[in-house]
C-alpha cells in the first residue's frame, strides 16, 4: 500500500516524502511542478506530475498506485496573496481538495491528513491559541482551509473518512544542506532575511511596527519543517485507530519580525540592512501555539525548537544553494 503525497515537491511536502521513505513507507507524490522541485522528491519516491485541478488525472493515480492514506499539501499558500486574489483560494483550493476528497472516498482511501494553518484563527481573543481556540478565518485563505477541515468532518461522518487537519503556524529551517525553502517569488521573512544576509537584495522591510506586541512588530511562531514531518508521521500511523483529530504545531514561542532579523545577523555575522514599511494586509500582531495536545496523544518532541536552530539550518542551505534547487544536482537520496 502507498501513501499519496499532494504537493510532495514542495517545501514541506518533499519533507515529509523523505521522512515517510526513511520510515519504510510506499509513496506517490503528485505534483503539478508550479511551485514545486523536482528535485526535492526524494528517489525511492515515485513522482506522478499531475494537476488535481483535473479530476480524471487524480482519478487515475487511485486506479493506477494502491493508495490507502492520503497527504495533501498541495495548495495555494499566501495570506497576502489571498486577499489579492480571493478566488484562486475560495475556489481552486477547494476545488482541488474535493476532486482528491472524492477520489479517496470512491477508492476507499480511508485516511487523510490535511495541511492546515494557525491563520484559521484570524485575531485570536486568546494566547497561545489551543485547538478549542475560536475559529473566525483571517483571510481567503484560512477560509479555504477551514473549508476542508469541515468537508473531511462530513467525510467522516457519512463516509467512514478519518483525518487529522494539521493546523501549522510558521514553518521555517531547511531539512538538510540540499534540501530547503525554494520559492518564487519568495515571501516569507525567515527565507527573505536570508537572501539580504547573502547579498542578494538590499534589505529587508518590516511590515509594521506600530502591532500591539513587545517592540511594535508582529509575533509569529517558527516551527522547523523535520518537526512538522515528525508530526505527519505520528499523525498517520494514529490514524490507524479510525479516531479523527486536529492539532496545532508550534513550539509556543513567539519571536518578532526584529527578533528574527537580530537572530539572524548573529548566525550569519552578516549585516542585514532593516526598513520598516507599510503593514500587510491580512497579519494578525501575534500567533503563538498551544501543542500540548499532539504533545500528549502522540508524544510529539520538536528536535529544532530555538529560533537560532531553525535559521542556522536554513542558513546552511541557502549558503550552499543561492539559487535553490538550480544548483542542486539531483534528486535526494
Ligand atoms: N514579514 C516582514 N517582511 C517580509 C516578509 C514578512 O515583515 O518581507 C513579516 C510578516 O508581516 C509576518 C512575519 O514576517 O508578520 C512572518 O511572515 P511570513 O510571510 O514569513 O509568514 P506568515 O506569518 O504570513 O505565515
Amino acid at each position: 500500500m502507498s501513501t499519496l503525497v499532494t504537493g510532495g515537491a514542495g517545501y514541506i511536502g518533499s519533507t515529509v516524502v523523505r521522512e515517510l521513505i526513511r520510515q519504510g513507507e510506499d509513496v506517490v507524490v503528485f505534483d503539478n511542478l508550479s511551485q514545486g522541485h523536482r528535485k526535492a522528491v526524494h528517489q525511492d519516491a515515485t513522482l506522478v506530475v499531475g494537476d488535481l485541478a483535473d479530476a480524471g488525472a487524480v482519478d487515475s493515480v487511485f486506479r493506477t498506485y494502491d493508495i490507502d492514506a492520503i497527504m495533501h499539501f498541495a495548495s495555494h499558500t499566501l495570506v497576502g496573496e489571498s486577499m489579492e486574489e480571493p478566488f484562486l483560494y475560495l475556489d481552486t483550493n477547494i476545488r482541488c481538495g474535493l476532486n482528491l476528497m472524492r477520489a479517496a472516498v470512491e477508492h476507499d482511501a480511508d485516511r487523510f491528513i490535511l495541511s492546515s494553518t494557525a491563520n484559521l484563527f484570524g485575531l485570536p481573543d486568546e494566547m497561545p491559541i489551543t485547538e478549542e481556540t475560536s475559529i473566525d478565518p483571517g483571510s481567503p485563505y484560512g477560509e479555504s482551509k477551514r473549508i476542508l477541515e469541515r468537508y473531511l468532518h462530513w467525510l467522516d461522518r457519512t463516509r467512514g473518512m478519518t483525518f487529522a487537519a494539521l493546523r501549522y503556524f510558521n514553518a521555517a529551517g531547511a531539512a538538510g544542506p540540499d534540501h530547503g525553502e525554494d520559492h518564487d517569488p519568495e515571501t516569507h521573512l525567515i527565507p527573505i532575511v536570508l537572501e539580504v544576509a547573502l547579498g542578494q537584495r538590499d534589505e529587508i522591510v518590516i511590515f509594521g511596527d506600530d502591532y500591539d506586541t513587545p517592540d511594535g512588530t508582529c509575533v509569529r511562531d517558527y516551527i522547523h519543517v523535520r518537526d512538522l514531518a515528525q508530526a505527519h508521521i505520528l499523525a498517520l500511523r494514529a490514524l490507524k485507530d479510525g479516531k479523527s483529530r486536529v492539532y496545532n504545531l508550534g513550539n509556543g514561542n513567539g519571536y518578532s519580525v526584529r527578533e528574527v532579523i537580530e537572530t539572524a545577523r548573529e548566525v550569519t555575522g552578516r549585516e542585514i540592512p532593516a526598513r520598516v514599511g507599510d503593514r500587510r494586509p491580512g497579519d494578525p500582531a501575534t500567533l503563538i501555539a498551544d501543542a500540548q495536545r499532539i504533545r500528549d496523544e502522540l508524544g510529539w518532541d520538536p528536535q529544532f525548537p530555538t529560533l537560532s536552530d531553525i535559521i542556522s539550518t536554513a542558513w546552511d542551505w541557502h549558503v550552499k544553494h543561492p539559487d535553490g534547487y538550480a544548483s542542486v544536482s539531483e534528486r535526494p537520496s
